[in-house]
């Protein structure tokens, strides 16, 4: 039996592009983060399955694959094009079986679209699912629950496609015990978070560095709320990745703003070789985290203690969110302030969005606010438009005000002034940096650089972070790692969308 699955590629242009660098000079497209989804699954197949994966963001589906089922893993991001490649593949008399978040979180969307549908996580149905596809046949749903982290075995990573991802991926633990309304993770993966053993962990992390990979993403919903697994892991990771002859490895992952309180947790993250996380800061406005459950944010200085977080050795990236309920006409002014006083320099400015299965989506459709597309799909698209009839402005003020705020943000001249905080907060590493500066794939970094020689202001703001690099040059491959982030996401905005076979080769650039 031949299986196919597939990792399909967003349904918005703007999460492909924050995704892909296939823009930026590579011949092939290279992806940010390697799809863990179509990899963890195909471990759970016997040895001698013949298997092929796809990740869409890198690869075309390939409609000629004599596969005999086909497998789509669907999170939210993927819903139209998942349902788009179920059709095709089912009107060519293939089996198709769909799984992922949002086929837990929405599995009406699905019925009828798919001959086997799996709802919760698979691991807990995984062998069931095996005896009947290898038996007697499948059933036309398999309903999951929640998985004992113990029992994954370690993806199949050696069916991927690594030199074409920067970031390999290992889930330490799923769900969080917080409650924001927004949130479909907890609704998905639940409250009581579960935890894979550290030895596991571990294992995952070695085979992540034979295969190349020289950043990992714990890509867990929030790494640091269970504190003391957390410093027990940490440790563990830090003995790992300072063993003799290793080349150091770079983690990030996802952190909530309480962490601050325990600075033992940063600087073990510092040890291990954590620098980098994201963290949902969301705003500044009170009322609005009251509302929608984020309690955590509440009643503490946001500057501080995120300065707090970068003064324990821990690099941000962090979300923005306008449209709350409390939000008027000025959220958007009000939370560039807020972005400019942070030691932040990366943000994922997003509309507030109601996802199903969320407190929210039923608070806004009972109150006749929630909108959806004919197809009963929400009505979403990329960062912009929401599916929420916001309470203070339209539809289209909201966008156009999260696009500015995104612009503003962006802009070089405001950039610089983050760097410059960023560069001041930012404590030193523990580690001694990756002496090389590729990783399995390509990094862009040469390529962008090079691609706004033009861009006289994206210039002086390289020329200002190559002046902060002179002044700190221990927080050097930070800076770099910050400004090529930047970079990438400066071009996207600003739409320099060359023609790839236009580029040089990389070896050919210079800074
Ligand atoms: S902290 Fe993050 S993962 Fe936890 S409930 Fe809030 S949004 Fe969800």
């Amino acid at each position: 039996m031949r299986v196919y699955l597939i990792a399909p590629k967003p349904d918005f242009d703007s999460e492909e592009k924050n995704t892909v660098l296939n823009t930026i000079g590579f011949k092939t497209p290279q992806v940010m983060v390697a799809a863990a989804s179509v990899a963890s699954i195909a471990a759970w197949f016997p040895k001698e399955t013949d298997l092929r994966l796809c990740d869409e963001l890198i690869d075309p589906v390939d409609f000629d694959d004599p596969a005999d089922v086909i497998g789509i893993s669907i999170n939210v991001a993927q819903v139209k094009r998942g349902l788009e490649l179920a059709a095709l593949f089912r009107a060519q008399g293939k089996t198709v079986v769909l799984g992922g978040a949002h086929v837990s979180l929405a599995p009406h969307i699905f019925e009828g679209h798919a001959d086997c549908l799996i709802k919760g996580e698979f691991e807990p149905v995984a062998q069931a699912f095996m005896d009947d596809l290898f038996g007697d046949g499948l059933k036309p749903s398999y309903s999951g629950g929640k998985a004992d982290m113990s029992t994954q075995p370690i993806p199949r990573w050696d069916l991927y496609p690594n030199h074409r991802a920067l970031s390999g991926v290992v889930q330490t633990s799923r769900g969080c015990p917080f409650s924001c309304n927004f949130c479909d993770v907890i609704q998905y993966l639940g409250r009581v978070q579960r935890h894979k053993p550290d030895e596991n962990v571990i294992a995952e992390i070695q085979v992540l560095y034979d295969h190349g990979y020289r950043e990992i993403q714990l890509s867990d919903d929030n790494f640091t709320v269970y504190r003391s697994r957390a410093k027990q892991l940490l440790r563990a990771i830090a003995v790992w990745n300072s063993a003799p002859g290793r080349e150091t490895v770079g983690f990030n992952t996802q952190l909530s703003v309480d962490v601050a309180r325990d600075p033992e947790v940063l600087e073990l993250c510092n040890k291990a070789g954590l620098r980098r996380a994201f963290i949902g800061l969301e705003t500044d406005n009170e009322d609005a985290l009251k509302d929608s459950g984020k309690r955590q944010n509440m009643k503490v200085n946001l500057i501080e203690e995120t300065t707090k977080i970068l003064h324990g050795g821990v690099a941000l990236r962090s979300g923005l969110i306008v449209g709350f309920d409390h939000d008027t006409l000025a959220c958007f002014e009000r939370q560039f302030s807020f972005a400019q006083a942070l030691p932040i320099v990366g943000y994922n400015v997003t509309v507030l969005v109601a996802p199903y299965s969320t407190p929210l989506y039923d608070e806004m459709k009972a109150a006749g606010r929630l909108i959806e597309d004919g197809d009963d799909v929400l009505a979403v698209g990329g960062d912009s438009i929401t599916n929420i009839a916001p309470a203070n402005m339209t539809r289209a003020q909201l966008a156009e005000g999260r696009d500015w705020l995104k612009s503003s943000i962006l802009a070089p001249e405001n950039a610089a002034i983050r760097f410059e905080h960023f560069a001041r907060a930012l404590a030193s590493p523990v580690l001694p940096p990756l002496k090389v500066r590729a990783t399995n794939a390509h990094h862009p970094f040469m390529e962008l650089i090079a691609l706004l020689a033009s861009d006289k202001q994206a210039r002086r703001l390289i020329d200002l972070v190559r002046d902060l690099e002179r002044t700190r040059p221990e927080i050097g491959p930070d800076l770099m790692a910050a400004l090529a982030n930047y970079l990438n996401e400066y071009a996207t905005d600003r739409g320099i969308r060359p023609n790839v076979s236009n580029h040089r080769p990389a070896e050919a650039l210079s800074a």
